[in-house]
């Protein structure tokens, strides 16, 4: 643009420069020439009062004198008489000459030609005298020529001079104008002080300008909205191009890929894993399709999900999602052991039932050991109801179903009401059972707390010896009620004191047994435990006993 308007300024100053010299070279040659033909007709005049005094004798003398234009003497009828130049009588009759007819028929005339004898354009005058002859004076036109030639080297100087210094004045004249153009803050064009003309420009400018802001403060919005909800999922999810670049990963993802966002971000996957099972199924959702996978990270399971994110029919990238199944892979692994466990617990009771009824029913025991079997029947039926019946417990507490009966109840007054229960059965022991403290209130089921309460003194009867002690203590304090069941027992091995919440876990499976135990009584004190928000803790010694406290949360 610079460019343009500076050579388009050069142009119309050269231009203006070039017709202004052609101008003044005419109005010179017309000047010059008008003053030609006043000095030619001057000289006539003057010349005319010689020869008419002294007729040719004047013109002789003038020729002397060498002058510089030409003299004719013409005599009225056209002859020659006189001529500066050439001699009178080589020259033909000048009658039909267009200024001797005017100077004979008005006095005077004048006429340019080019001359037939000089081959020149000639300015003719020519006077009438008293006599009737003519005297012509001419004078040749190249003399004005030469005079506006003279001129030319003036004119093309200052020609040069004035087309220089308009080119410099153009220079600088574009260089103001292109100024505040180039100044020109896009940011704000409506604050700009800017020529009228570029005012719809400017408003236009202005006008985008608004209206991409308002589409990058959107987008803006949206991202962080975006960003804000997927970081506080707790799945994990990546969104990854056609390519299999990173495009956003959220804080779940990044936590369970254990990778920083900077070092994935608009990299490839591999950058953030490079297991198997999530190249297969991002593999399959860039080809298309759905990919599915289960991944272990850090000790967790994760259930992969990549599904294609089309648009228009092309694909664009995947979607991943992870969601983290590792409690429910634990649950299903726990269910299926249960049932393997259940089903081999009650199979052991079921086939000693069903064996000592088949002895009995073929006549095959002997009358007076017919009690001793019967006891036996007895004895294992009762296991096996024990057993259905924690079972249920358990499956209860397992589904939440107690969830709608807690209500506070009286912590101590229970304890003091199940330890009495096993009061008997501690005394066949030869163990002592005391429950000591003070009341405390808990908020929760009062079976379920009973259940617990049970199992704990039936264990720590069942694992003691002669002599031995069990004390229950209730116990409220600032933050919550204690419940603690100590006894002077045989103890768990360390190796088995974090298994012995496990469902159908024993130390010695077969004194467990003799004893009528299941293996679910400290699984059901777990449950309990969980159901009601308290803590478990169990501190246990081999061959001191052992104690395990209880701490309910302050309701
Ligand atoms: P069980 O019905 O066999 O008693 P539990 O789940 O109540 O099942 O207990 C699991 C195992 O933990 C028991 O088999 C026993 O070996 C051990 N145990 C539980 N309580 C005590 C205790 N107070 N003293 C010693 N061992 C115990």
């Amino acid at each position: 643009m610079k460019k343009r308007i500076f050579r388009s300024m050069c142009l119309l100053s050269a231009f203006g420069v070039l017709v202004t010299t052609l101008a003044v070279a005419v109005l010179l040659y017309q000047e010059f020439y008008d003053n030609m033909q006043l000095e030619v007709q001057t000289e006539a005049e003057y010349l005319v009062k010689g020869v008419e005094q002294d007729g040719s004798v004047y013109l002789e003398e003038i020729r002397n004198k060498s002058v510089q234009n030409r003299l004719t003497w013409i005599d009225s009828d056209g002859t020659v008489l006189f001529d500066s130049e050439t001699e009178a009588e080589a020259l033909d009759n000048h009658l039909s000459r267009p200024e001797v007819q005017d100077a004979i028929i008005k006095g005077s005339g004048k006429n340019a030609r080019l001359s037939g004898t000089m081959g020149q354009q000639i300015f003719y005058y020519a006077v009438r005298l008293e006599d009737g002859t003519v005297l012509r004076v001419s004078k040749t036109v190249d003399s004005v020529f030469r005079m506006v030639l003279g001129c030319v080297p003036y004119l093309v100087g200052i020609a040069v001079l004035v087309t220089g210094a308009a080119m410099l004045f153009a220079k600088r004249q574009t260089k103001r104008i292109i100024q505040p153009i180039n100044n020109l803050d896009l940011e704000t064009p409506m604050d700009q002080d800017m020529y009228e003309e570029l005012s719809p420009l400017l408003l236009r400018i202005s006008r985008q300008n608004a209206s991409i802001e308002a589409s990058l403060r959107a987008l803006k919005e949206q991202k962080e909205e975006f960003q804000s909800i997927t970081d506080h999922m707790r799945e994990g999810l990546l969104v990854l191009d056609n390519r299999g670049s990173v495009l956003s990963i959220n804080e779940s993802a990044r936590q369970i890929f254990q990778v920083q966002k900077d070092e994935v971000l608009h990299h490839n996957i591999l950058r953030v894993s490079r297991d198997e099972a999530v190249q297969h199924s991002v593999e399959a959702a860039l080809g298309g399709e759905n990919g599915e996978g289960l991944v272990d990270l850090d000790g967790r399971s994760y259930q992969l999900l990549a599904n294609p994110v089309w648009a228009d029919g092309i694909l664009k990238g995947c979607i991943l999602l992870l969601l983290d199944v590792t409690e429910r892979q634990k649950a299903e692994q726990q269910r299926r052991e249960f049932t393997a466990n259940v089903s081999h617990e009650l199979k052991t009771p079921l086939q000693s039932i069903s064996g000592y009824a088949e002895l009995l029913q073929n006549g095959l025991v002997k009358e007076a050991d017919v009690p001793r079997f019967s006891e036996r029947i007895y004895k294992e039926a009762s296991r096996l109801m024990a057993l259905v019946e924690d079972i249920i417990r358990l499956s209860q507490l397992d589904e939440g179903q107690e969830e709608m009966e807690k209500k506070p109840v009286e912590l101590f007054t229970l304890a003091k009401e199940v330890g009495a229960r096993f009061q008997e059965n501690a005394c066949q022991k030869e163990v002592t059972l005391t429950v000591a403290g003070r009341p405390a209130k808990v908020c929760g089921s009062r079976r379920i707390l009973e259940e617990m309460i049970a199992n704990l003194c039936d264990n720590a009867v069942k694992y003691n010896r002669a002599g031995g002690t069990v004390e229950v203590w209730v116990e409220p304090l600032e933050d919550g009620t204690v419940l603690t069941v100590e006894d002077t027992g045989i103890g768990i091995p360390e190796e088995s004191r974090s298994r012995v919440f496990e469902r159908f876990y024993r130390v010695d499976k077969s004194r467990s047994k003799e004893t009528g135990g299941t293996g679910l009584g400290l699984s059901i004190v777990k449950h309990g435990a969980q159901y009601h928000h308290a803590d478990l803790k169990l501190i246990s010694e081999l061959g001191k006993g052992t104690r395990i406290t209880i701490r309910f949360p302050k309701e």
